[in-house]
């Protein structure tokens, strides 16, 4: 006997709802539209937006590619404005897909380092969104560098863990400092998501933590579900195939901001058919 309880807070976030409407709003006016990355982190995603006629580069490309056919979409992970400005100069129009909350982070970014703080983030620098934010404060400093300066900024990546962000940001409290202010940059979407696989993986005999590998704010969720209790990452139903032996009693599933709704769903139907697609 199975039971599936679906989490609260699944399937897209609204800023990546919202990056994708634009998307099609755009496809459906007749534009070709181009992307420099991964628009969001499901390959699922993309490989649906590529069939719609999306055109994809790599993130790297930006510099390499010429004039472009089409107008260029930003993810929702922002991009450097060096590179914002190289897309107007090269595609008919640039329109903005970053989403607010990332937007408000490299606002703050900015502000604080005009006036004078050393601004340190507790992100991982190689990941898009921090990618983008170092283009907007150029001498912003990473986890785990220690962070220097008398007045200092402290920021997170909008993914981050809420509880490690606020460990980084006692560790700079340290002395010799005459002034630290920190900003909670965490989107409260990742929060509740978070909050919500703490409280099923502590009382559901497995939790199913659906989303894209390379997605940080899935793995994060991974992590926590693993560490209060039994936890399995999978993309799609292919990935279900060895886990049979786990369809049985009460199965919580969650999701990544990045994961569609109907890949949550497909998931839910395949195991309460016992691992048959419909
Ligand atoms: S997770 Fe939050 S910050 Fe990231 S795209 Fe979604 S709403 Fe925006």
């Amino acid at each position: 006997m199975v039971k599936i309880y679906l989490g609260k807070h699944v399937g897209f976030c609204w800023g990546v709802q919202r990056v994708l409407d634009l998307v099609k709003k755009l496809l459906g006016n007749g534009e070709k539209v181009h992307v420099f990355g991964d628009l969001v982190h499901n390959d699922f995603v993309i490989g649906e937006l590529e069939a719609s006629g999306v055109i994809f580069h790599g993130e790297d490309e930006v510099w390499k590619v010429g004039e472009l056919d089409g107008v260029a979409v930003i993810r929702a992970h922002g991009t450097p404005p060096e590179e914002r400005e190289r897309l107007e100069r090269i595609s008919r129009k640039v329109f903005d897909g970053t989403c607010p909350i990332v937007s408000r982070l490299f606002e703050i970014g900015e502000a604080m380092e005009r006036e004078g703080y050393q601004v340190c983030v507790y992100g991982n620098p190689q990941h898009p969104e921090m990618r983008a934010f170092k283009g907007y404060v150029k001498t912003a400093a990473f986890y785990p560098e220690i962070c220097e300066g008398r007045k200092v900024a402290i920021l997170a990546q909008t993914t981050a863990d809420f509880s490690k962000f606020m460990e980084y940001a006692h560790s700079s409290m340290g002395a010799g400092k005459a002034e630290v202010r920190i900003f909670n940059t965490i989107c409260s979407e990742t929060l509740m998501r978070e909050k919500e696989v703490r409280e099923m993986a502590k009382i559901y005999d497995v939790v199913l933590v659906v989303g894209g590998k390379k997605s940080s704010n899935t793995r994060k969720l991974y992590e926590i579900a693993r560490n209060h209790g039994t936890a399995l990452w999978v993309e799609d139903v292919n990935d279900l195939e060895g886990y049979k032996r786990h369809f049985q009693g009460k199965i919580g599933i969650v999701s990544g901001t990045s994961t569609p709704m109907k890949i949550v769903r497909r998931i839910a139907n395949y195991i309460e058919r016992g691992g048959h697609i419909k």
